[in-house]
């Protein structure tokens, strides 16, 4: 590992903008469950089956109920060495630093990143389900409107928001180093985004406990809160 973290530490020196593209991975170590086929029923169901439009339409309440679960699990978990780390360097003046994300948590909001975008959204922020309109109290279950609030994360079979896509194409296209954090990045369309930075050249680095691109340029085998304390120090 310390030869590939030396490799890295190199790289970082040379360069200004960094892209950090962070999964599930990252998430995992401080406890939060990953919800995608890990097991685990709620209320007789799968998490991810209320994880949807569907799930929305014929029980809102019981979703409602579901993300205020959700939350709390977050809310007793704590950001880990990695998650601290990686604050701690964004907001220095070292580097300029973008964090795309797959995870809906906020655990990097929480740890110290100010740039953040949230490819799935947020269990911290709903909106209308009806007109749209964003609400910040996680009490209210109903817009002005008359219609439900949701939360503001994208459900199986939805598509990503077209403004935090946009952004996050531009964070990768702007970048002079690329790491991926804690995510095999094969589920698509997000995993176009780390292709398209290799596809550009951009150096991309790998931190995983298993390596799963095909596009890295260095892999650092050991998991997010083992390695980017060491990398970042
Ligand atoms: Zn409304």
């Amino acid at each position: 590992m310390s030869t590939e973290i030396n490799a890295v530490r190199e790289m970082l020196q040379s360069v200004e903008k960094v892209a950090v593209f962070t999964g599930a991975g990252m998430s995992a170590e401080s406890g939060i469950p990953t919800f995608r086929g890990d097991g685990g029923l709620w209320r007789g169901r799968k998490p991810e089956e209320w994880a949807t439009p569907e799930a929305f339409m014929q029980s809102p309440e019981e979703v409602r109920e579901f993300y205020q679960w959700r939350r709390g699990i977050v809310e007793e978990a704590q950001p880990h060495a990695g998650h601290l780390a990686l604050g701690n360097w964004s907001s220095g003046d070292s580097h300029h630093v973008e964090v795309v994300t797959q995870n809906v948590d906020g655990l990097h909001q929480r740890s110290g990143c100010s740039r953040v975008w949230e490819l799935h959204g947020s269990l911290w922020s709903q909106h209308c389900h009806d007109c749209g309109t964003p609400e910040s109290d996680l009490e209210k279950t109903h817009c002005p409107c008359g219609g439900r609030l949701r939360p503001s994360v994208v459900w199986f079979g939805e598509g990503l928001p077209s403004e935090v896509w946009a952004e996050s194409e531009r964070v990768m296209r702007e970048s002079e180093l690329v790491l991926v954090i804690g995510t095999s990045a094969v589920v698509y369309p997000a995993a176009g985004l780390v292709g398209m930075a290799a596809g550009a050249g951009i150096p991309v680095v790998e931190i995983n406990p298993q390596p799963a691109l095909d596009s890295q340029t260095v892999c650092i085998t050991g998991t997010a809160a083992q390695v980017i304390p060491i990398l970042l120090e």
